[in-house]
């Protein structure tokens, strides 16, 4: 194997090797590169085009395709057709639950706070694994095209990403075979497409306004000495180009005069009334009329209805700027440029919307589409140090954390996080009564804690003894410009505190860090999956823990017949955890879950009826 130095102070691995920036979206994703003339430029793999749907498709043998192959059976396989996976990146059940009517396919609701699932055909499905399909497709096409191994990449994720969003997507990327050597804000992206930040003498304020097509947000950024800080962020995860398309069906039903339950009923007929409303609004960006016919439907819209139709979302996307603008204590005159991004920013309704509400003609010279993987691949291609005008911060070589459950590793400061910085989480006890909480600190990319470099281990004594779940242990990681390591471990109710100070990179040789690194890419399915057995273990245990401690308080408000129902499913669950296969340890689990959910409604219903016995009313 060819040897790879890495540069510890950037974290880049030096080498002639093409690095990819991707854009990895929540309806499209597409890769970018730096072609010989030093020109960014997004990959077309064979007439395969630029744009892979973020589709996945399993059939029953468990074979996957991803990209326009998979649109297909978005009709007639919906339940094993997964689209959207970016909304639930980083995310658990609770954070999507309101809007779960979205998804055709069925997400695992574990009722607590752990990540999200996804089922297909019987098999469980994390949101990164996923991705990770996306990006290996993604991948695969980048290695045809350009005819050489692509190893290394610039992932883009939204500025209002947070850091277990953030640390999925890097996960992603690890599991399909990519070093990602840095997660980049996809406004900055756009910015570096538009060459805007790349001098560090530059002081900007710049507005990003991103309409795709299930999507909007607006990012407002400051340049400084070539450093981007995102002063605030807007949107609507649910609006976008799709809006468009909707609102012409509406009306086309109307003017047919058609029985709008029974169109509505009719998926196919629903599709393709979509696929044409998409089609008219797109051939509205250039001229002012379509007329079609879909059989015996008139599809005819002209420019002046179809901005009529979608005024009011466009309103919706200018409110999210004012409000962006507020949060950022700015005015529109101290913006200095305004960028598009997204294929509905096409519509020159949209564009003229923006232009009017910062008051300047917004850039749109790019191609909407592809200004993000481009901006990406000039990312990338400051990280391979190939442009040596460009600053380059300090950064942190390998990513950092503390131990959890069952021995693996929660990272809190990633790899690649500018120095100095600040991050934490909050953590709880898992026994009843425990009064003392051991904390390790980690540095590494594996999943498992064991194969990573301990750094330092300390106790926080003296928690008040309180059930488990109710201590809130705040853990904040303070790495500051020498280097310097500080672990705070703090129990909120009693304020009891105790802390501890090492340094990363004491000991730790260039050889090391890139052993770490390649290992955590070799490595990256068997960790993952033994992080996902793990997790579902720790969840399934604990269900198990709920349910026989419901039985023995509450078994007496169910039915002879639901407990043994409640006890069998219980059974069948200690049974899956003790033959170790994650697969039926989660569909126990889930069967456990949707077999009592009802009872836990039941509790409640009983326990509001005996307070409201109680209650005295005047
Ligand atoms: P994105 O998510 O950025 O790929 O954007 C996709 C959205 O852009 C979809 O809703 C498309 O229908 C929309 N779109 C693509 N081309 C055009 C166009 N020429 N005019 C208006 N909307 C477009």
């Amino acid at each position: 194997m060819a040897k790879i130095s890495i540069n510890l102070a950037t974290g880049s691995l030096q080498k002639e090797e093409i690095i990819v920036g991707i854009d990895l979206g929540t309806t499209n994703s597409l890769i970018a590169f730096i072609d010989p003339d030093k020109k960014p430029k997004v990959i077309n793999d064979t007439g395969k085009g630029i744009l892979v749907p973020s589709i996945i498709h399993f059939n029953t043998a468990g074979e996957i395709v991803v990209g326009n192959e998979a649109r297909e059976f978005l009709i007639s396989d919906p339940a094993n057709t997964i689209f959207s996976v970016k909304r639930l990146l980083g995310r658990s059940y609770k954070d999507v639950a309101e809007h779960l009517d979205t998804f055709s396919y069925q997400l695992i609701d574990d009722d607590d706070d752990s990540l999200v699932k996804i089922r297909a055909g019987n098999k469980f499905y994390t949101p990164i694994e996923l991705s990770a399909e996306i990006l290996k497709e993604l991948k695969a096409r980048a290695e045809h095209a350009l005819k050489t191994p692509v190893n290394r990449a610039v992932i883009t994720v939204p500025a209002y990403f947070n850091d277990s969003q953030r640390q999925a997507t890097r996960d992603a990327g690890r599991l399909a075979g990519l070093n990602v050597l840095r997660i980049l804000n996809e406004p900055t992206a756009a910015s570096l497409a538009y060459g805007i930040g790349l001098d560090p003498t530059e002081e900007k304020t710049i507005a990003v306004y991103d309409l795709g097509g299930g999507t909007f947000d607006v990012s407002i950024l400051s340049i400084q000495n070539g450093i981007f800080e995102v002063l605030s962020t807007n949107g609507n995860t649910f609006l976008g180009g799709d809006d468009f398309d909707r609102a012409i069906v509406h009306y086309w039903i109307e003017k047919n005069k058609l029985d709008s339950v029974a169109a509505k009923a009719d998926p196919v007929l629903m599709q393709q009334l979509r696929l044409k409303a998409e089609e008219a609004k797109k051939a509205l960006s250039s001229q002012n009329l379509f007329n079609e016919k879909l059989g015996e439907i008139w599809c005819t819209l002209d420019k002046q209805t179809f901005e009529l139709l979608i005024e009011a979302k466009v309103t919706e996307t200018l409110n999210s700027c004012k409000q962006a603008m507020a949060d950022a204590k700015l005015s529109v005159a101290e913006i200095d440029e305004v960028i598009l991004v997204g294929g509905s920013t096409r519509s020159p309704y949209v564009k003229a919307k923006v232009a009017q509400f910062f008051g300047r003609q917004p850039h749109d010279q790019i191609n909407p589409d592809e200004v993000v993987a481009l901006g990406a691949a000039i990312q990338a291609d400051i990280l391979a140090g190939n442009r040596s005008d460009v600053l380059l911060l300090d950064i942190t070589p390998l990513s950092l954390g503390i131990e959890t459950m069952g021995g693996l590793m929660d990272v809190i400061i990633p790899r690649n996080a500018k120095v100095p910085t600040k991050a934490g989480r909050q953590y709880t006890t898992s026994i009843d009564g425990q009064v003392n909480m051991k904390i390790s600190v980690y540095q590494g990319e594996r999943d498992l804690v064991q194969e990573n470099r301990k750094l330092a281990e300390f106790e926080l004594r003296g928690i008040p003894s309180m059930p488990a779940g109710l201590p809130k242990v705040d853990i904040n990681f303070i790495l500051n410009a020498d280097g310097i390591l500080t672990v705070q471990a703090i129990e909120l109710r009693s304020g009891v505190k105790q802390e501890i100070a090492v340094k990363p990179s004491y000991g730790l040789t260039d050889d090391t860090v890139e052993k770490m690194l390649t290992d955590s890419i070799t490595h990256a399915k068997t960790d993952v999956e033994q992080r996902m057995f793990i997790e579902a273990k720790g969840e399934g245990e604990q269900l198990v823990y709920t349910a026989d401690r419901f039985i023995e308080r509450n078994g007496n408000i169910l039915t002879p017949e639901e407990l043994t129902h409640t006890k069998l499913h219980i059974t069948a669950l200690k049974d899956a955890l003790n033959g170790g296969n994650k697969d039926i340890i989660l569909k126990k689990a889930d069967e456990l879950n949707e077999f009592t959910r009802p009872f836990a409604e039941r509790l409640m219903d009983m326990a509001v009826s005996q307070s409201m016995k109680g209650k005295k009313i005047d």
